[in-house]
């Protein structure tokens, strides 16, 4: 049987009647602003992304994070964050340099399924925007896919994305250098964002700009009823355990 592709971007999931007429009842309501917290990224979630990202460079990487809200000690003091743990990239995606697809949405749905089967929360995705990018920020598709994604996500039991999403973009450039030099990587802390440097052969090495944003309903303060759901996007910074203090 031929599997139907989804282009990411494109697709749009179904809504029921019934579901419409809640989603109607819903907007009514005052929308508030989510708890927008920088992200806290752990040691071997953060080494998957990165592996990720260079693993199908130059075509782009893609996946979900799992995590939870906790506090981190941060630059001297207590800090509310969102703690990403692990990060999950999907294995059958159609990957171009400047366009990833859900390549089989049927292994989409089944990874969306496992992981709330395993009690797991997604608190958002990644992906990676490989050189030549003009611009480190979300596009307009991205943001359209982030919010197909949502959709499917809540049909798959995880309703935290629904208020607010996080997406970490990956901004990745291979470097070739003339001097041959060891195995090294180092993190370059920017005020929000990281630059993450990998060299892993003599010549050969990866740099990868790391900015993470929330991509959330936009608050509706009218009151009237809309017709899609808008969204607002603020970026927020990005921790990791070798940048605290
Ligand atoms: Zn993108």
């Amino acid at each position: 049987m031929a599997v139907k592709k989804k282009k990411r971007g494109r697709k749009k999931y179904a809504k029921s009647a019934a579901r419409k007429k809640h989603a109607k009842h819903a907007v009514t309501k005052k929308r508030a602003v989510p708890e927008l917290r920088d992200i806290f990224i752990e040691n071997r979630a953060f080494k998957t992304l990165i592996t990720s990202a260079i693993e199908v460079y130059n075509r782009e990487t893609n996946g979900v994070m799992l995590g939870s809200n906790t506090m981190k000690e941060i630059k001297g003091g207590k800090a509310r964050v969102v703690s990403i743990k692990e990060v999950y990239p999907f294995q059958t995606e159609e990957r171009k340099p400047s366009e990833v697809v859900h390549g089989n949405v049927a292994a989409f749905r089944r990874v969306l399924r496992t992981i709330s089967s395993f009690e797991s929360e997604i608190v958002g995705g990644y992906h990676s925007h490989p050189h030549p990018y003009k611009y480190v920020r979300l596009s307009k598709a991205d943001v359209e896919s982030i919010s197909e994604d949502i959709d499917a996500m809540a049909e798959a039991g995880q309703e935290r994305v629904k208020k607010g999403w996080i997406e970490v973009l990956l901004s990745i450039k291979r470097k070739d250098y003339a001097r041959a030099k060891g195995r090294e990587w180092y993190i370059c802390d920017y005020i929000k964002r990281l630059r993450c440097h990998v060299r892993t052969r003599a010549k050969v090495g990866y740099d990868i700009l790391l900015s993470a944003y929330w991509v959330y309903p936009k608050p509706n303060p009218s009151g009237k009823p809309a017709k899609k759901t808008e969204f607002a996007i603020k970026e927020v910074g990005v921790y990791v355990p070798w940048n605290l203090d």
